[in-house]
């Protein structure tokens, strides 16, 4: 699976996520075949963040019984650290991400924030503490105030504006006819997909969460616009634990850790420099990437 979260447009899954206050719209959940809902533990009690601490501890889990996707992950990521999850594909990066979420239970090890088990806390704790800046952010036939307010109920109109300058898209919104009143969506007016992120990221803000996922856009927008988004985003990640899905390694050079998976385990980590030392994988990765780049240009 290429996404880790859906364009969501079934009603029952926006019945659920509502039921399960996943403001995050419970977009990971895939259309095609809906993961075993997970049940808060019996007297689960709320997660306390303290600090932002990530722990993956052991991590096994199998969508199907016969075939373990991710095979004992350890991972420790401190507290406001930004780690960059890179592999091929399929090898489990969008799954880890899932999983901190707690779309889907472990068959072994435990995933823990601050020392808390995230499988012992309650489902709606969890995932206020979460953001999520997804690769296809999906926009309601609503006014774009209303499709940024979604990331925390009760925003106030300063919360919306001041997320819309931390996004960087408040001039394009007060440029509109009708400014934050402005309808969007099928039946309103078309954003770009640099814009859709804009949205995107407007909406963790307004959310403000300690821990934040990031799963990277495979198409390309074009680079002025991609490169003006990347630096939003390392912005919103100061001060945040950030875990980053990314398919272009030129946008994580900047990660305190790049994690390699490779068919469910870690088969290096480090720093961008760390790894093209290495000349493993990940250094393979990047002088593919590099090469292509290089053809890319050739090309224009
Ligand atoms: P990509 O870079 O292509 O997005 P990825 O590293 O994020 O890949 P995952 O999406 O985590 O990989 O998928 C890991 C493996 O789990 C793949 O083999 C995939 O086919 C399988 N998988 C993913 N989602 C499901 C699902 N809902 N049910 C069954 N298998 C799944």
């Amino acid at each position: 699976l290429a996404q880790l979260f859906r364009p969501l447009d079934l009603l029952g899954m926006v019945y659920r996520t509502v039921k399960q206050g996943a403001i995050d719209m419970g977009a990971m959940f895939d259309l095609i075949d809906t993961p075993a809902e997970v049940q808060d533990a019996p007297g689960a009690a709320p997660l306390q963040v303290s600090s932002g601490q990530v722990r993956f501890e052991d991590v096994r889990f199998a969508y199907d019984p016969d075939r373990e996707i991710l095979k004992g992950i350890d991972l420790d990521i401190p507290a406001g650290a930004t780690v960059a999850v890179v592999g091929p594909s399929g090898a489990g990066k969008s799954t880890l991400a899932r999983i901190l979420y707690r779309f889907y239970d472990l068959t072994g090890g435990r995933v823990t924030i601050d020392g808390q088990d995230i499988a012992a806390v309650t489902q709606t704790s969890l995932r206020a503490a979460i953001g999520i800046v997804p690769q296809d952010t999906v926009l309601f036939n609503e006014t774009i105030g209303y499709n940024i307010a979604y990331g925390r109920e009760g925003a106030s109109e300063d919360d919306i504006a001041a997320a819309a300058r931390g996004a960087a898209i408040a001039p394009f919104i007060q440029a509109l006819p009708d400014g934050f009143d402005t309808r969007v969506g099928e039946r309103g007016l078309k954003l770009s997909g640099g814009e859709k992120q804009r949205v995107a990221i407007a909406r963790t803000l307004v959310k403000d969460p300690p821990i934040l996922i990031l799963d990277e856009a495979t198409s390309a927008l074009d680079s002025r616009t991609e490169a003006e988004i990347q630096a939003t985003l390392e912005t919103i990640e100061q001060g945040r634990t950030t875990i980053v899905i990314a398919h272009r390694l030129s946008t994580i050079v900047h990660a305190d850790r790049i994690v390699v998976l490779e068919a469910g385990r870690i088969a290096e980590q480090g720093t961008h420099a760390e790894l093209l030392r290495a000349g493993k994988l990940y250094a393979e990765m990047w002088a593919r990437q590099a090469a292509e780049q290089d053809a890319a240009l050739a090309a224009e």
